[in-house]
């Protein structure tokens, strides 16, 4: 082993060197501006980057580095915050961005008004509907909040869009069971 390879260096300056050489989100590929830094998933703030302090040589990093990951700012709210429950808000963005021909502001625009709409929701108890016609059929109407309604309104359709994809698939995969189970 070289001298260079057992060198070791403080964690937070691999990480430096790390973020300086991500160019692309590593969930949604978007070119990066402000950049957020995780490790297993959990957003690391600058403050405790700068904590880890703990020397390692070039291979532990190698090993340790897998673990990181640099996302945009979106994805990392998107990913790493705590997620609401009324709406499937990850699930959603994916049918955006692999369903759609969206742009990532549109799609962005689309999360983040139907992520207000779920914690309006929920805060005002209103249980989701049970089906995917309660997307289209108006009976959120006298819930939507009265600003922006209408926006709301899109963001909602939208969001009974891919609920209804997704129960298509599922109907598509229990027909392809019950096929194989006859025959
Ligand atoms: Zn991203």
């Amino acid at each position: 082993m070289t001298v260079q390879q057992l060198k070791k260096r403080p964690l937070n300056r691999f990480l430096k060197d790390f973020k300086h050489t991500q160019t692309h989100c590593g969930r949604c590929a978007k070119l990066l501006d402000r950049i957020t830094l995780t490790r297993r998933g959990e957003i690391v703030s600058k403050t405790a980057i700068a904590r880890l302090d703990t020397l390692m040589d070039e291979h532990s990093w190698q090993v340790e580095r897998h673990a990181w990951a640099a996302l945009c700012r979106f994805c990392g709210d998107l990913y790493c915050k705590e997620q609401q429950h009324y709406f499937d808000i990850i699930g959603f963005k994916e049918y955006l961005c692999e369903q759609t021909a969206m742009s990532h502001g549109t799609i962005r625009e689309y999360v983040v008004r139907l992520r207000r709409l779920g914690t309006h929701l929920a805060s005002h108890n209103i249980p989701a509907p049970g089906s995917v016609k309660g997307y289209f059929d108006d009976s959120l109407e006298p819930w939507l909040p009265p600003t922006s309604t209408n926006n709301y309104r899109i963001a909602l359709r939208k969001y009974g869009q891919f609920q209804a994809r997704k129960q298509n698939m599922n109907v598509h995969f229990q027909e392809n069971k019950s096929t194989s189970d006859i025959y």
